[in-house]
């Protein structure tokens, strides 16, 4: 039996109480504080504070699969649906031993503003698998998705929750996921995962989608600070889909990239790096170590390195209390989710660092996904040019609106974009009204 002061004291703490002793690497924390901060500002009414700070529903499932040697291992599968007002949960899922209850429902709830900052009909989700696919093979990856996704089928479909790739799963982990949701309806539907291959029904321009979503918004930053792009210095951080990709475009942009790294670590060059020769080496060696050439360069001390732009591409919490005041970059582009802290931001903000926050900066993938979404379900394709345009349109006036919503409210783009996003989403709660 509970002890009766233990219940009390339980029910006596409210969320927002406990959140004072979380950690400052705490994403969902990370999320919070930036979320109070904007609804502050905008007045938000209690009672939607409330249903707008609680996810829709959170899901946590068992995921056994029968290991290659004949074993079986369990693992726990999350979903978490915050907000589906807007349309769909629209969200990736990812496998890694660092998953938690509390990053899923942080990137869900990002997934949201994410979504509403560059105005897409849908609402947010995200997923994970807590396993460490680097020691799966390929087979047992496949039972891992196949069951994950049948246990999941009550909130998946193309109407519900539509999901996508992040970190460690790829187009061929979404072919498993549109083969298992079809068999199980009885039909093909393409349209309940986005980040597809592209022969089933995937976009063209999606892979590069996040990358060049990037390469936008920090041409619209620049071009803000009156930097010219031809001189603009860049360092990467994460060489993976998003790094490389924003790290190619930017190059051939003319801007020059003086450093980029991988989870080893990194390499620089100050006269620039030749990314193309860099993106051959890669498909020979899997690790930046050892290219011809540059310097090698902790990932620490890439994020401090004297630079126009630093693109965070990796993971969450690089940039904190810790290292914040190190950063000299002018500019800092989050190609990552959640790259910097809450505690991190006073600091930069300080400083005069303009930041392209991630629910702006990164929207490009799920800006594609929306459209592959939208191609599915019309059954027409559009052809590659067709897709850069219509995405550039979309950066470029979601960057516009944060910039307006910043300047307008005296705060800094990040706040300026949470803002934006939560009055979208407020607004249809208060048309929709409360169903009871
Ligand atoms: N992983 C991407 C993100 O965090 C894409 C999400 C999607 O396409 O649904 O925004």
């Amino acid at each position: 039996m509970a002890n009766p002061k233990t219940r009390r004291a339980q029910s006596i703490i409210t969320p927002d109480r406990d959140r004072r002793f979380v950690t400052e690497d705490n994403p969902f924390e990370a999320m919070m504080s930036r979320f109070d901060d904007a609804a502050r500002r905008l007045n938000l009414e209690p009672g939607l504070y409330k249903v707008l700070r609680t996810p829709e529903k959170q899901i946590i499932v068992a995921v056994p699969v029968m290991r290659d040697s004949g074993e079986i291992e369990v693992y726990t599968g999350i979903r978490v649906l915050h907000n589906t007002s807007r349309g769909p949960a629209k969200g990736d899922i990812r496998f890694d031993m660092a998953v938690t209850l509390d990053e899923v429902k942080a990137l869900a709830a990002w997934m949201t503003w994410k979504c509403a900052v560059v105005n897409l009909p849908f609402g947010g989700g995200k997923g994970g698998v807590i396993c460490d696919p680097t020691s799966m093979s390929v087979a047992e990856l496949e039972r891992l998705t196949r069951r994950y996704t049948a246990e999941l089928m009550e909130t998946l479909g193309p109407d519900s929750d539509v999901p996508a790739p992040d970190v460690n799963t790829n187009e061929r982990v979404m072919a498993w996921i549109m083969d298992t949701y079809s068999m199980r309806v009885g039909h093909t539907v393409t349209a309940v995962v986005t980040g597809k291959p592209v022969e089933m029904g995937g976009s063209l321009g999606r892979r590069d989608a996040t990358g060049r979503g990037c390469l936008v918004t920090t041409t619209q930053a620049l071009a803000h600070l009156k930097i010219p792009v031809a001189k603009a210095t860049v360092a990467v951080q994460g060489f993976g889909n998003v790094g490389s990709t924003a790290a190619r475009l930017m190059a051939a942009e003319g801007m020059n990239v003086v450093a980029v790294s991988d989870k080893k670590g990194g390499i620089h060059n100050p006269k620039g790096l030749d990314i193309p020769a860099v993106l051959e080496w890669i498909k020979e060696h899997r690790y930046l170590e050892g290219f011809p050439g540059a310097a090698v360069i902790s990932n620490e001390a890439l994020l401090c390195l004297e630079c126009d732009v630093l693109v965070p591409a990796a993971l969450e919490n690089v940039i904190t209390s810790k290292n914040a005041a190190a950063v000299k970059a002018r500019i800092i582009c989050e190609g990552a989710n959640g790259p910097t802290t809450a505690r991190a931001d006073a600091i930069l903000d300080k400083k005069g660092i303009f930041v392209i926050p991630d629910i702006l900066a990164n929207a490009g993938g799920v800006t594609v996904s929306y459209f592959e979404w939208v191609q599915d379900r019309g059954g027409y394709f559009w052809d590659e040019p067709t897709v850069i345009e219509r995405l550039e349109k979309i950066m470029v006036n979601a960057f516009g609106e944060v910039l307006a919503m910043a300047q307008t409210h005296d705060v800094s783009m990040r706040i300026g974009a949470y803002m934006l996003a939560i009055e979208r989403v407020a607004a249809v709660h208060r048309m929709r009204g409360m169903y009871a």
